[in-house]
């Protein structure tokens, strides 16, 4: 598959028929890759997908038929499937279940992102509810949400605004964890109370272990995928594609009852396999919206520093995440690894304030982002530029 990433920037350009239609492919696309849950459900869940997505199409479209659909999800890409006029979009490109039948990349993204039914796909609940609880427990979940709207922004904010109700240091100390260590051995957890207290840690899930095993990405150390290829063997990948692309992909085996990992990759260095029993890990929405962009801070605060520069990570009681200085200059560094116009406008109309002179960066893979977001964030006085930009401009300095 393209290294594409279908973000809700590209969904906003999509209208609304076209927006339920998706809705109900990817959730049908889902449930048709998931091994778990009883036959009988799965296929009902088809059939209501099958029904929205006709009534998405209207009186007067021509919706797939019942297996003219199953059989696009498994093969064509998003955009056979939409209603109406192709928009731009790359998400028209993608396709959502790879040859094998199992989930895309953007299948995982979009389910996050899918209606309230996507709580009904087996095996993906568990990261969904366990979202939910976490955010309904800080007093962030409005009713009837479309979690879409609530996502990358909304939980980012409640999570650190609450860490930082413990003072600084415990923020600091929260924040840092939750990026370098997205799993804990259960009898570390004693050691991280705040932690344990707000409840983002839990059970290993059932879609990132097999015969009862887990094992770390070599890259970001949260829990690979792990697709079972038939009953004595499976593939373990991460859910980040670029670091599948850097050789975050092993196949997992047994020959003598011992099971063992073989790179599928350029990494070459095994990572453990570890009994689920015993560990706990973020869940999928935590992982992706404060891991994943916790390692971009982390890794520019090195560069910066390298560059020169005065660098203070996650200022506290502050909007953004890196406070920068060199030579009579500042930075006042805003870290989005997602390309989300309309969710990082909800945020800044929220704190007008913090917004001005504001740099906001995104990962040089999403640099065909950076003229929306301008567009859209102009207006608050913040400018967009990619990691590889910033170090440039501080290294100049
Ligand atoms: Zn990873």
């Amino acid at each position: 598959m393209l290294a594409l990433e279908a973000t809700p920037a590209e969904i906003d350009e999509l209208d609304q028929c076209q927006r339920d239609a998706l809705d109900a492919c990817v959730i049908a696309a889902m449930t048709l890759c998931t091994r778990e849950g009883d036959a009988r459900g799965r296929a009902r869940l088809l059939m209501e997908c099958h029904g929205r997505y006709t009534r998405s199409w209207g009186v007067f479209g021509k919706a797939a038929s019942f297996p003219a659909f199953l059989n696009q999800l498994q093969s064509a890409p998003v955009g056979a499937l939409l209603p109406g006029p192709a928009s731009w979009s790359e998400i028209w490109e993608v396709r959502l279940l790879e040859n094998d039948g199992t989930a895309t990349a953007t299948l995982t993204r979009l389910i996050m992102e899918a209606s309230g039914q996507a709580h009904e796909v087996p095996g993906l609940s568990a990261d969904l509810r366990h979202l939910h609880s976490v955010l309904r427990a800080l007093g962030k979940l409005p009713p009837g949400a479309r979690l879409a709207r609530i996502a990358a922004e909304a939980v980012q904010h409640a999570v650190f605004r609450t860490l930082q109700q413990a003072g600084f240091a415990a923020y600091t100390e929260g924040r840092r964890t939750l990026v370098n260590e997205p799993v804990l051995g259960r009898r570390a957890l004693s050691r991280y109370a705040l932690l344990t207290d707000l409840g983002v840690y839990t059970g290993i899930s059932p879609v990132r272990q097999f015969a009862s095993q887990w094992a770390p990405c070599p890259l970001c150390k949260w829990t690979m995928r792990a697709t079972p290829r038939g009953r004595h063997s499976a593939e373990l990948a991460c859910e980040d594609e670029r670091h599948r692309q850097r050789g975050a992909r092993f196949k997992m085996e047994s020959d003598d009852g011992q099971w063992r990992l073989k790179p599928l990759g350029e990494i070459r260095e095994k990572p453990e396999l570890r009994p689920v029993e015993g560990w706990i890990a973020l869940s999928y929405g935590l992982w992706q919206w404060i891991t994943i962009p916790g390692l971009l801070e982390i890794d520019l605060e090195a560069l910066v520093h390298g560059a020169g520069a005065d660098v203070r990570l996650w200022p506290f009681g502050d909007s953004y995440d890196l406070h920068i200085t060199k030579n009579g200059i500042t930075w006042r560094v805003d870290v989005k690894t997602w390309a989300d116009p309309q969710g990082i406008a909800e945020q800044m109309r929220a704190d007008p304030e913090g917004c001005s002179g504001l740099t906001v960066v995104i990962p040089e893979h999403l640099r065909g982002y950076t003229a929306v977001l301008n567009r859209v964030l102009g207006p608050f006085g913040a400018r967009v530029i990619t990691d590889l930009d910033l170090v440039v401009e501080v290294r100049a300095a």
